[in-house]
């Protein structure tokens, strides 16, 4: 008789704030911020896959340290969807951890590849996070068959459309009923909604509903706020967040209007420059 798969377990690592570089500040502040980031680890007895790998030199660095002293064999990184700030630091994780591959659907290989030619990097993230952004980046390769094994368990990668971008994707582990979800939800941060227009709001309430559909019991963000528990609730709080933002930018002229209205019904999440960046996309 085979042995039975010994359980998984998870852990989050959480990287704070950091500041960019904008002069488009929101009314009353005098810097911009980076939300923080998280990193998700999902262990064996042995072995552990690692679900994102931040953005900055320095990050990076933290998060292998994070790793290692964790004492698994790292043997895949899964990247959940092409933004920078979630996959910038690979090249510095399979450097630390040579056993590791990283992996990604196609679709998100070709998100992190648009998201990475050199005059993209200048103008977005070299300009926001000048000597930050490692010279070094690795892409991700195919996912075969949307499945990661890790100790006779699956991870299975779960297509999710656009959520805070295109071609998004969260990690469903079935056996501890975890699903790392990248940036499809936020938890207690302000949401990036400057990429998705109306189509793409009501894409990403549906992809929520993907979610909840998988009856996780535990939910990571992409963004989350450090102390807080990882609650299958940030689903609805999330959807109830891009609900409020579709309303309000019905009924509103102005950025300001909106930014003024939003952050009166959500006043305590991280980041209110996240908002800022939203409502500037959005309205004059
Ligand atoms: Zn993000």
């Amino acid at each position: 008789m085979a042995a039975r798969p010994a359980p998984l377990t998870f852990d989050v690592y959480v990287a704070p704030s950091v500041p960019t570089v904008s002069d488009d500040l929101p009314p009353g502040a005098e810097q911009r911020w980076w939300s923080p980031i998280s990193a998700t680890l999902i262990a064996g007895q042995r072995d552990a896959v690692l679900v994102d790998a931040l953005m900055t030199v320095g990050q990076a660095r933290d998060l292998a340290d994070w790793v290692a002293a964790h004492g698994k064999r790292l043997t895949a990184v899964y990247i959940t969807h092409g933004h920078g700030d979630h996959w910038f630091g690979l090249a510095t994780i399979l450097d630390r951890f040579p056993d590791a591959r990283a992996f990604a659907v196609p679709a998100v290989i070709e998100q992190m590849r648009r998201g990475s030619t050199p005059e993209f990097l200048a103008s977005f993230w070299k300009s926001r996070f000048p000597g930050q952004i490692p010279d070094d980046l690795a892409l991700a390769d195919p996912l075969p068959s949307n499945t990661i094994g890790l100790e006779g368990h699956d991870l299975v990668a779960v297509g999710l459309g656009h959520t805070d971008t295109d071609e998004t994707t969260c990690l469903h582990v079935p056996a501890i009923g975890l699903v790392v979800a990248g940036d499809a939800a936020y938890n207690d941060v302000h949401l990036y909604l400057a990429e998705s227009s109306p189509q793409g709001r009501r894409d990403w309430i549906a992809a929520l509903d993907t979610i909840e559909s998988l009856d996780p019991r535990a939910v990571i963000a992409g963004h989350k706020r450090a102390d807080r528990d990882d609650d299958p609730r940030i689903i609805e709080e999330t959807r109830r967040y891009i609900r409020d933002f579709d309303r309000i930018a019905e009924t509103t002229n102005t950025a300001r209007e909106l930014y003024d209205q939003m952050l009166a019904l959500h006043p305590d999440r991280v980041n209110p420059g996240a908002l800022w960046g939203a409502a500037r996309a959005w309205k004059r």
